[in-house]
């Protein structure tokens, strides 16, 4: 059947994910190889490069599934375009005003002083999906070839060099049969591999497990980020107001905090970070988020708005310490899909626009030398390193893990860790993976009774929304005839082990309401995937307490379409 024929494409480079990363060091290879070709004209010498750069991108289109907490650092975007204001580079709002909140349940206390880390002097309020858009346009036009609503669903290898990827097949139903739409995959085939996927990428996962690229690396530990925007009433907000807190809802062992940010047109982004390494396998980040917004500072601020949208994805905290190796031949990885955001400042736009940057500048000296070697490309890793993105990340190398015993410790650790260049009092400090700390529920709650297991928790003030409600405002789409995309690998534990000893956990980690434990035929409960409310924050892959769930890309143009976050 003619339809059943692999295509293969073939560039020179290729960008894997639309984000920050891949579209910064896309945007770089292409102002690198005019500036090289210029040279070779005018003083003679070498030879001028021919070469594609390709980008490919899941959502339906650039910008579809970009979500951040979205306060900009523009170091990054200054180098790429000095003149990024003045190209209309859409920025809501230059910073105005920071605070840090302790909040208890009805009180807040701001600090008197904000900690330098936490302070936006001379950033912007941004939507990231809105940057990441205006990005897409400036690739373009440097002559990026992009290729949205393509999903990459495993890389292509020969021996031990990447050798490009293959993206998802279309056209398949839920049983695995092919449809009258059937397409298979296409064979992306490059020099060079650029893996810009975002938190605990698909291909990277892949890659890390092959090459063993974690060895000698500290695990890599995540949190939660669940946001939402709202539409607050005229003139009630100061655009660039941007405040964090400590404290409510979360409980002194758990790891996180909240951001409020005033965007341009009276929007006001609310989030919650919940660290993926918390211990009570009852906990719902969705749930805390919501009570997050009950508290009377909160609710004073969203009197009489309006939500606009909803989403929430998992954000890497291990910081330098838990970066992969991030080069092997033929390929390198940037941005948050090697760990490179800044933890304690909460931002990573900037850092993975510098990676995806100092990537460009080694691939086109590899493509000049003719050697994309993993030897070669291991210059990548030292760039970064001694670049002022590297030197930012090292002063926070044991952030995360200084809160491992609670946050009274953890602001003790972060304080040391500030004056002392952030090796604090022990460096490295020890890490595990998060989903090992959950605790069972014997040892969370001790011997029986339990207490009631609220999967829905009751929804008694109209700033709470549930799960399925946000799922509404996150705009998520997929075709519901296609394979599920969670993988569940013996769902049999999910029935005897975990309900046993966990209370199945994935109905409250997933911010979507995508895993459901429903009745039996012959009694007992089986585990329900409602995969299409899936809003691809990566969460169970990372949380599940036995690792047997595996997220792979659906059919490409799936999943959420973020506005305005
Ligand atoms: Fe996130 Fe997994 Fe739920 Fe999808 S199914 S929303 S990736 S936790």
């Amino acid at each position: 059947m003619e339809s059943d024929k692999r295509e293969t494409l073939d560039v020179d480079v290729l960008f894997v994910g639309g984000g920050p990363a891949s579209l910064a060091g896309a945007i770089r290879l292409r102002q690198l190889i005019k500036a090289h070709n210029e040279k070779v004209k005018r003083e003679g010498t070498g030879a001028p490069l021919e070469v594609t750069v390709a980008l490919l991108e899941k959502g339906r289109e650039i910008g579809s599934h970009a979500i951040s907490g979205a306060v900009l650092d523009p170091k990054a975007l200054r180098e790429l375009y000095p003149d990024f204001e003045k190209r209309g580079c859409p920025l809501e709002s230059p910073v105005t005003d920071d605070g840090v909140w302790l909040l208890t349940k009805q009180r807040k206390f701001p600090l008197p002083i904000v900690p330098p880390p936490l302070r936006n002097h001379g950033n912007y309020v941004a939507s990231l999906g809105k940057v990441v858009r205006w990005l897409a346009q400036q690739a373009e036009a440097e002559g990026v070839d992009l290729f949205p609503g393509f999903a990459a669903a495993q890389p292509l290898l020969d021996g031990d060099r990447v050798i490009g990827v293959r993206t998802g097949d279309k056209g398949i139903d839920r049983h695995g049969k092919k449809k009258a739409n059937y397409e298979p995959g296409i064979d992306v085939r490059a020099k060079v591999t650029v893996l810009g996927e975002g938190p605990r990428g698909t291909l990277t996962k892949v890659l890390v497990n092959r090459f063993r690229l974690d060895e000698g690396r500290q695990p890599q530990v995540y949190a939660i980020g669940i946001k939402e925007v709202w539409e607050c009433p005229k003139g009630s907000l100061p655009a660039g107001r941007v405040i964090h807190t400590m404290g409510f809802p979360l409980d002194r062992e758990t790891f996180g905090g909240a951001f409020i940010y005033s965007m341009a047109e009276d929007l006001l982004d609310i989030g919650l970070v919940v660290g993926l390494d918390y211990r009570n396998p009852r906990l719902d980040p969705h749930a805390l988020f919501q009570i997050l917004k009950t508290h009377p500072a909160i609710a004073r601020m969203l009197k009489g708005a309006k939500i606009l949208s909803y989403g929430a994805k998992a954000i890497p905290e291990g910081g330098i310490y838990a970066m992969p190796r991030p080069h092997v031949a033929g390929c390198l990885i940037a941005g948050d899909s090697a760990s490179m955001l800044n933890a304690m400042r909460l931002k990573g736009i900037h850092t993975s626009m510098k990676a995806g940057m100092l990537a460009a500048d080694v691939i086109l000296e590899a493509l000049v030398a003719n050697d994309t070697s993993a030897a070669f490309l291991s210059r990548y890793e030292e760039r970064f390193h001694d670049s002022w993105a590297g030197r930012e990340l090292w002063k926070v190398r044991n952030f995360h893990a200084g809160f491992r015993n609670g946050l009274v410790p953890g602001l003790i650790h972060s304080a040391l860790q500030m004056v002392t260049g952030g090796r604090g009092l022990r460096d490295p400090l020890p890490s595990e993976p998060g989903h090992t700390r959950m605790r069972t529920l014997r040892e969370q709650f001790g011997e029986t009774p339990l207490p009631p297991d609220e999967v829905v928790p009751r929804y008694d003030n109209p700033l709470m929304l549930d799960k399925l409600t946000d799922v509404f405002h996150s705009g998520t789409k997929h075709d519901e005839d296609q394979p599920v995309h969670l993988l569940v690998s013996d769902t049999s534990i999910c029935e005897t082990r975990c309900a046993r000893e966990y209370g199945n956990p994935c109905q409250h980690f997933c911010p979507a309401a995508v895993y459901e434990m429903v009745p039996k035929e012959g009694g007992g409960r089986r585990l329900q995937i409602n995969a299409s409310n899936c809003v691809h924050c990566k969460t169970c892959d990372i949380m599940d307490p036995y690792q047997i769930i595996t997220w792979v890309p659906p059919e490409g143009g799936g999943g959420p379409e973020y506005v305005k976050l």
